[in-house]
Parts: structure tokens; sequence; C-alpha cells
């Protein structure tokens, strides 16, 4: 049995909720009330979208297994489903998260639209509504009105079992706020941005276009493309999904907690690689607006290295850091619990 603690303090001892402006001082047109309460389902059709995008990777994983039953893997393939996967992967965690959602850094319009079309390409949403849902989380995290918490569906094996499941996927087909746009009023009033949100499908057309493109033409034949697409395009989304979900999901409810913050995030190293330093979700909720989220020089932040090396060459500036004084003011003493 691992020795990981899993969350069992109700609310109630939890420290109280920090308005997002204390957070995230940039953020000061945002309206942080309560929500009113007005949830709206999305229509059927969105559903129905979100459900296909969730079962057609897996379908295409399996697929792209069969045909190539025999006949192997080529480094073509490889390149393109890892290729992939980093650049929409970090599309998501530098651009769609750290600089995005928290502004932890400063970039010029072109890094802007190459990072908000990277992260399009994951098809997890449009930019300014993958954002409200995050900025929501973090307002929420873990108390009623977080979109996609594991703690808030009882006690027992079964309702974390649920909360699970809940909080890695079924969240997507869960009634938001009316309100929801209230979350991204900064951004919505960039053109650029608002544009780039606006031409989601492209994006995601293009994602699955162009290693179709790429593969047709290396191999030259239409059996090519389709592995293109089967092995760039949906193999790699079924990965960039579910290794995100897992942000929400397992990184509250597996690892460890370095830093106090008024919700149920771990730090998970297992997520911290393969989610390109997201896993350090304990450090990012008790720091949400550092540019760096993997704050100990052994915890790995792939994300965190390209913000750096851009900021190298010219292209961010400004990155936020928490102080040595503010980290250790936050760490989490066991001696401190209630
Ligand atoms: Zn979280
Ligand atoms: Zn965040």
């Amino acid at each position: 049995m691992p020795t990981i603690e899993l969350p069992e303090q109700p609310t109630s001892v939890l420290e109280p909720i920090a308005p997002l402006t204390a957070v995230a001082p940039d953020l000061t047109d945002i309206t942080l009330d309560d929500d009113d309460g007005l949830m709206v389902r999305p229509p059927w059709w969105s559903q129905t979208l979100t459900f296909l995008f969730i079962v057609v990777p897996f379908l295409g994983l399996i697929a792209a297994i069969y045909t190539l039953w025999g006949v192997g893997f080529s480094w073509l393939h490889l390149s393109l489903l890892l290729g992939g996967y980093i650049l929409t992967g970090l599309g998501v965690t530098v651009g769609f998260h750290r600089l995005f959602t928290h502004k932890s850094f400063e970039t010029g319009p072109v890094m802007t639209a190459v990072w908000g079309i990277l992260g399009s390409m994951s098809a997890e949403g449009p930019l300014l509504k993958w954002v409200a849902n995050h900025r929501r989380h973090h307002q929420h995290s873990d108390r009623d009105h977080d979109p996609h918490s594991p703690h808030l569906h009882g006690a027992g094996i079964l309702a974390r079992i649920k909360g699970a499941i809940h909080a890695h996927m079924g969240w997507f087909f869960a009634a938001e706020p009316a309100d929801n746009a209230r979350y991204v009023a900064d951004l919505r009033s960039d053109p650029l941005v608002r544009t780039i949100s606006n031409l989601f499908p492209l994006w995601v057309a293009l994602g699955l276009l162009i290693p179709a493109g790429i593969a047709g033409a290396v191999t030259g034949t239409w059996t090519g493309a389709l592995l293109g697409l089967l092995w760039g395009g949906l193999a790699r989304l079924l990965l960039v999904h579910h290794v995100t979900w897992s942000i929400n999901s397992a990184c509250h409810l597996w690892g460890t907690r370095t830093f106090r913050s008024h919700d149920h995030s771990r730090n998970n190293a297992v997520f911290g690689v393969l989610a390109f330093g997201e896993g350090w979700h304990n450090n990012h909720h008790a720091f949400p607006t550092s540019a760096r989220h993997g704050l100990r020089w052994w915890e790995f932040d792939a994300s965190y290295l390209v913000i750096r090396g851009l900021e190298v060459v010219g292209l961010a500036r400004k990155l936020r850091i928490p102080s040595r004084e503010r980290m250790a003011a936050k760490l989490n003493r066991p001696t401190a619990r209630h």
C-alpha cells in the first residue's frame, strides 16, 4: 500500500478562500462575487461533441494498433506522436494555463498567437472557455462551484470513484454558470485572443490535418496520411487529454502537500514529468501566478524551462516567481495541522 495520504478534512477546516485578486493582482477587472446560482447545461450538440472527443481518440488508438499489427511502428509516426504531444501539451501548460489564465509572464502578439493556437490544437475547448473554467477552479477550489473537484461527491469508496471520474472528465457534461464569461473579461477585450478563441474548430482541424499531411507527403500514400492522422492526431489527442485531465483528478487526490493552500491540491511527480511541470499542483495552488511550478531543484518543470528559454531570447518578460520568504511562510508544517 502506498503511504500517500488521502485528504479527509472537511472543507470547514480548510483555510479561508482567497479572492482571485489577492493571488492575481493584475486581474482586477474580473468580477469575483460568488456565483449567483444560475446554471446552464450545454446544448445537446455540445455534449455530443464533447463525448465524441473523448471516445474517438480511443477508437483512433485501437484502429492505429490494429492497422499497424505486424507492420511495425516507424520513426515517422513516433515523431508525429511525441512532437505533437510536446507542442500541443506545452500549448496548454505554457499558453492556456501560465500565460492566459494566470499571466505569469508577458509576451508579444506573435508568441500570444503561437501559444493560443497550439493550446487550441489540444481540443480542450476554446481558449476563453478553458481559461474561465480554470479561473473558476482556482476561486472555488474543492468547494461548491469548483467545476471539477473530486471531493464533493460524498463519503465512501463509490463516492471517491464517482468524484475522480467527475474531476477527470465527467464535469464536461455538467451545467456551468450562465455568467462564466465574467472570469475572462480581461482577455475578451483583446481582439487577438478573442479571434483565436472563436476559431477553435479551425485549430482543432489543423491539429489533425497537419500530421496527416506530413505523413502523406513523406510516404506518398493515402495510407501513410491516414496513419499520420491516427498517430499524430487522434492518438496524440488521447495522450494530451488524459494527462491534462489527470491534473484535475489525480493531482487533487494523490501526492504530497508542500505548502498550505485552501484546497486539496497535491504535488504528484508522475504528472510533474508527464504534464511538463503541471503536476506540482500544490505548489501551483499555493502560488498561482508563478511561472515556475516545480519550485525545488528536483521538481522537473519543462514548461518553466521553455518560458525561461523564451526569456533568454527576448520572447518572454516579467516572469513571476515567488520569493524565498513567501515560500518559507507558506510551508506546510505537520504540527500546524488542525
Ligand atoms: Zn487544481
Ligand atoms: Zn492554475
